[in-house]
């Protein structure tokens, strides 16, 4: 297949398209408007690759998505660009609305009037598979439920909120177009290459600077944590198995309050470190606005339908992220210093 990869310059998209090389003969097109969290640095490991190339585009550029498709012929779309932070969304929401909002619908449109332009057969094959996040379904706070996929809407923040508009956008375009869409919804990821605004990653290179570790409230925040290649393998099963129109749940059955996670992280740490007290530099600050108490994935629809469980448990792939940026403070240090924005720059 052909794939084009919307976003694949930041966390997930990067590591779909690391996992997609790898393991998979397909060619791969990468289009990224490189803001702050798209790091060039992430996919140097297969950037010369000659089934991937890279074109520097923003998705609400209609005229540039055209050309790309045209050139590319894709027979597939997986859009994970988007604004990501829901810190960010608080304080500045219209990039938000405007990419993950005004986006979507450019993608979709551009890959609408493309795909009915398809031979009937290639036509059927087509998919757009929107990535999007369990953020959409809102708070389970006060009761032991779990999303699931008929779970009705009720998102808390400018973030989710713009997701769940782009979601509502591509159910319409299936609807009332027939685009062979497909969506997934994820729990909270993490592992390598994430940008270290987000928890995980913000605790250890934090704690390896000897730096605070601020938990929000008191941390009693519950997120349903997926090691980020779990989740390209989980994005791969739905593109490739996952029926047209539907939406796929994918979590990892690892419901965590935000404090056990940062002592976890503070005590292997401290583990790899000779013995260092690393729940010493934990500081409690003020909570988030809305923040929502619980989020916690019903996966066993994408489990049953299309044989998909993740592979590694939380304390596997904690650790394994841990070493990984044990390993890799190049990576995460160019991105405290801004020069990552150097390769950036120097590759577009
Ligand atoms: P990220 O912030 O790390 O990466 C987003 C990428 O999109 C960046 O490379 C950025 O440059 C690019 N981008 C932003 N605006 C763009 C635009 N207008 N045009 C083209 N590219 C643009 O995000 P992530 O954590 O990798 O998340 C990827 C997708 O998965 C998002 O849609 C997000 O909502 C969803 N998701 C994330 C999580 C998570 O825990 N990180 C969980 C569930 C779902």
């Amino acid at each position: 297949m052909r794939l084009l990869i919307t976003g694949g310059a930041g966390f997930i998209g990067s590591a779909l398209i690391r996992y997609l090389i790898k393991n998979t003969k397909n060619t791969i097109l990468n289009i990224d408007k490189l803001t702050y969290a798209g790091n060039l640095e992430s996919l140097l490991s297969i950037s010369s690759h000659k089934r991937y190339q890279f074109q520097k585009i923003d998705i609400c550029d209609q005229t540039a998505l055209e050309a790309a498709f045209s050139s590319f012929k894709p027979d597939a779309v997986m859009h994970l660009a988007a604004e990501s932070h829901v810190d960010r969304s608080l304080t500045g929401p219209a990039a938000f609305i405007e990419t993950n909002i005004v986006g979507t619908y450019t993608l979709l449109e551009v890959s609408r009037k493309y795909w009915e332009k398809l031979p009937s057969q290639q036509q059927d094959s087509f998919r757009f598979h929107h990535i999007s996040t369990d953020e959409v379904f809102g708070d389970l706070a006060n009761t032991t439920d779990l999303f699931v996929e008929t779970t009705p809407y009720a998102p808390s923040s400018p973030y989710s909120a713009s997701k769940a508009s782009s979601d509502h956008l591509v159910r319409a375009w299936r609807r009332s177009y027939g685009l062979p869409t497909v969506i997934s919804n994820c729990s909270n990821n993490y592992g390598p290459y994430q940008f270290p605004e987000k928890l995980i990653p913000l605790m250890i290179t934090n704690a390896l600077k000897g730096k605070p570790l601020p938990v929000y409230g008191a941390g009693d925040q519950i997120r349903d944590w997926l090691y980020v290649n779990d989740h390209a393998k989980a994005l791969y099963a739905v593109l490739t198995k996952g029926s047209v129109g539907e939406t796929y749940n994918i979590g990892g059955h690892n419901e965590m309050r935000n404090i056990d996670v940062v002592t976890m992280i503070c005590d292997l740490l401290g583990e790899k470190m000779d013995g260092q007290d690393f729940r010493k530099l934990i500081t409690f600050v003020t909570d988030r606005a809305g923040h929502d108490l619980r989020y916690a994935i019903d996966a066993s629809k994408i489990e049953r339908e299309l044989g998909w469980t993740p592979d590694v448990t939380f304390k596997e792939g904690l650790e394994q992220t841990i070493q990984w940026y044990l390993d890799h403070p190049q990576w995460w240090e160019r991105i405290f210093n801004g020069r990552y924005l150097e390769t950036n720059n120097a590759i577009t």
